[in-house]
Formats: structure tokens, sequence, C-alpha cells
């Protein structure tokens, strides 16, 4: 069993480059805000992955707004979370390993609801809190 762990704010932070994911404004650590990409109204989860640095002002004038590229966003932070060891892995009977093929077939992340999907060629990933809990599909892209 993974356990959650608390949401590393500072990793957010240096990974958007210490500026406003919006704007581009250096940020000292107590400026930053944490925003929803996928806004928290609409179901966003708390995913890394859709998560991101933000200065105030963005905050303010983005507050529910879904921005167009949200999938591309969602994609490149999965797979820099997944990276950077942020993504956990909790599938049972599957390593870390076999995990790494897997995870390089995702094509696209939605990060609405409870439960986050991974979704590539004749796979699907179910991500609550930044861990991997399920599988759906064909292991090895085969079949
Ligand atoms: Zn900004």
């Amino acid at each position: 069993m993974v356990k959650r762990k608390a949401l590393d704010k500072r990793y957010i932070y240096l990974r958007d480059g210490q500026r406003c994911f919006y704007c581009g404004k250096h940020l000292k650590p107590g400026q930053m805000t944490l925003d929803h990409y996928e806004p928290r109204s609409e179901g966003g989860s708390d995913d890394y992955f859709n998560l991101v640095s933000c200065c105030r002002l963005c905050n303010k004038y983005k507050k529910n707004k879904i921005p167009v590229d949200k999938g591309k966003i969602h994609l490149e932070l999965f797979h820099r979370a997944w990276k950077d060891k942020k993504v956990l892995w909790a599938v049972k009977g599957i390593g870390r390993n076999e995990s790494e093929e897997i995870l390089s077939r995702i094509t696209s992340v939605h990060c609405r609801g409870e439960i986050s999907l991974a979704r590539g060629d004749k796979i699907t990933l179910y991500i609550r809190n930044n861990i991997v809990i399920r599988m759906d599909g064909d292991r090895m892209g085969i079949l």
C-alpha cells in the first residue's frame, strides 16, 4: 500500500522555474500561489499534473477559466511528474520497470473528478492523489 504524501508545493515551484506558469513573472517562494489548471470548481484534481505555480494577479484573473491547451499541459506535466517520481505506482503485479514501458504509451490525461485518467493505446490508468491505483487494458500492447 502506497501512502499519500503531503503535497510538495516546493516541487511545483521549482518545476515551473520559480515563475508564474501564465505570465512568466519571477516569484519568491512567498509570492507563489498554486493554481488548479483544471479548476477545482470544475472538479479539477490535486494531482501534480493539474497544479502550476501562479502569481496572485494571474490567479485572480484566471478564476475558473479552463485553458484551451489543458490536454497538452496535463500530458506534459504528467510525464514530468512520473520522471521526477512524483507519481507513484501501486498497481499490483506490475513492477516499476514494466510500468515505465506502460507510461511511455500514455497520450492523454484527464484531471477532472476524484480519479484522474491517463490513456494510451489500449490502456487506461486510474490515478488518485498522485498514485496510479489501477490499470485496465493490455499490458504489453501486442494484442
Ligand atoms: Zn502571473
